[in-house]
């Protein structure tokens, strides 16, 4: 008898009531716009902002309408013009270059490592190439941000980090986001938090913050944000800068500030799920885990593993095989892009000549989602049921 996962990879947990109160408290007062408040009442996208920069320590914090909004904007408030190139990973997700695309800017792959993160000898080679780099921390890995930082500061690279993956997660102590000059979040479903769609960007840079919250749709009413900079900062640049709206409202921040107090806890409890798959593969044959550095603390909100130089008809039999026990997995190598999955020469809009090395890499990557809907025993189930399915496959095709 075979086993059958019954469980949705797709399922996130439900928005907690206390959200929920609050959401409908804002539905309630009508006031749903972010600068539609009452007298004498700060609004919750503003408490919010002023939230999420207590959490990470920046000094300025901004909520926008998506993460890849918080991107463009951001690489906007950083000085990016139309025509200029921008370095960013070969492995990421199409928001990334699309985020890019939408200045009119040219994106510049670097290289993947088997670890999954940005290759920085191949960083350095590239590193004058561009005046800015939007690292993605793409599903959680963080490269060796003290080794990255000395790059790009030596090279005059503007660091905005894509944190999509790792909101909560650090690097040596310091919360990821914290390192560039930028630091970009999702709230989207998948996300850490949940608000259907949203998104923050932090920074310490004053002009950088003013530019970020003009830019976001502020028109002259940026004396309502709480983690924004002076009037100085505004003055300096509100006549040149476009108001390109693409804000968060009320309802949404309402219902993620209940969520981001109990981040920690979220967290954790992703790791143990993590921790129990990764248990659970360990020594499968064929299959090859990440290394984590003890230096990263991420949130294993979906593990990756590497079926290194196995054959695209052999990655297709174990997605199939797992598939039919319930288990999705997805493939970065397909060369059609699927589902959220696509590859640096599926972006044609962006031609890039190829990667012989990365492409090795991202051929091998097959990941999962690890919904805190799943209990350890479902992780222990689901893990089981991928050894089973890779080991078949490979026997198959390495017969003793
Ligand atoms: C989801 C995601 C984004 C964009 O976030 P949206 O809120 O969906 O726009 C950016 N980068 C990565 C790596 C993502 O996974």
């Amino acid at each position: 008898m075979t086993e059958i996962f019954t469980g949705n990879f797709t399922q996130q947990e439900p928005i907690p009531e206390e959200a929920i109160e609050a959401a409908v408290a804002v539905m309630r007062s009508g006031r749903l716009h972010r600068y539609n408040t009452a007298p004498g009442e700060a609004g919750e996208t503003a408490l919010l902002e002023q939230d999420f920069a207590a959490l990470t320590g920046a000094r300025h914090a901004l909520a926008l309408c998506s993460g890849g909004h918080a991107i463009s904007t951001a690489l906007r408030a950083v000085g990016v013009q139309p025509g200029d190139r921008v370095l960013t990973n070969a492995f990421t997700l199409a928001p990334v270059p699309g985020a890019i695309a939408a200045l009119g800017a040219e994106p510049v792959y670097v290289g993947v490592t088997e670890g999954l993160v940005i290759d920085l000898d191949d960083l350095a080679a590239r590193a004058d190439q561009a005046d800015v780099l939007l690292l993605s921390h793409m599903r959680g890995h963080i490269c060796d941000m003290d080794r990255l930082m000395a790059i790009c500061d030596g090279a005059g690279l503007i660091v905005v980090e894509d944190c999509a993956h790792t909101m909560g997660a650090t690097w040596d102590g310091t919360p990821s986001g914290r390192h560039g000059r930028v630091g970009c979040y999702s709230t989207q479903t998948y996300k850490h938090v949940n608000s259907g769609e949203g998104g923050f960007l932090i920074t310490d840079d004053d002009a950088v913050a003013a530019r970020a919250v003009i830019l976001s749709g502020s028109y002259m009413l940026y004396d309502r944000h709480l983690a924004a900079p002076g009037p100085e900062a505004f003055e300096a640049v509100k006549y040149d800068t476009p108001n390109i709206s693409g804000r968060m409202d009320n309802l949404r921040a309402a219902i993620l500030r209940p969520q981001l107090r109990r981040l920690d806890a979220q967290c954790a409890a992703w790791n143990a799920r993590y921790e129990v798959v990764e248990a659970g593969l360990r020594g499968t044959p064929g299959l090859t885990l990440i290394d984590r550095p003890a230096r990263e603390h991420f949130v294993g909100s979906s593990i990756q593993v590497l079926l290194m130089d196995w054959s695209t008809a052999a990655i297709g039999q174990v997605l199939s095989r797992c598939k039919a026990r319930g288990v999705e997995l997805k493939w970065f190598g397909d060369a059609e892009p699927q589902g959220y999955t696509s590859r640096y020469d599926s972006w044609r809009y962006a031609a890039h000549p190829p990667m012989p090395g990365s492409d090795r890499i991202l051929q091998g990557i097959v990941d999962m989602r690890l919904p805190l809907t799943f209990s350890l025993e479902d992780c222990a189930q689901v893990a089981g049921i991928i050894r089973a399915e890779v080991g078949a496959v490979w026997q198959a095709s390495n017969p003793a």
